[in-house]
């Protein structure tokens, strides 16, 4: 499935896990995708991680919308970015 802006996504966020010398991370994608590599994740389709990390979006951005828009900014920049970068 192709995801908007290419295949890295718009921000990742490191949790520690309780139980293991392990880090889960929550990926946001540009298609508003939020995904975690967790177990409990990998099984319901949702986990802790991915709720505090929409639950940080929401504080910090006043709603998921608005953060998904922010980050996407972001990424175009960074990609304009490279792209001068490479051509000069
Ligand atoms: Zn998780």
């Amino acid at each position: 499935m192709p995801y908007f802006h290419g295949k890295y996504p718009l921000k990742t966020w490191k949790f520690a896990s309780k139980s293991q010398f392990n880090y889960w991370t929550v990926e946001l994608w540009g298609d508003g995708a939020i995904v975690c590599d967790c177990p409990g994740f990998t099984f319901r389709k949702k986990c802790r991680h991915v709720v505090s990390v929409l639950d940080e979006l929401t504080k910090e951005f006043g709603g998921f919308e608005k953060a998904l828009r922010y980050y996407r900014d972001q990424k175009k920049k960074e990609q304009k970015d490279g792209l001068s970068k490479v051509s000069k």
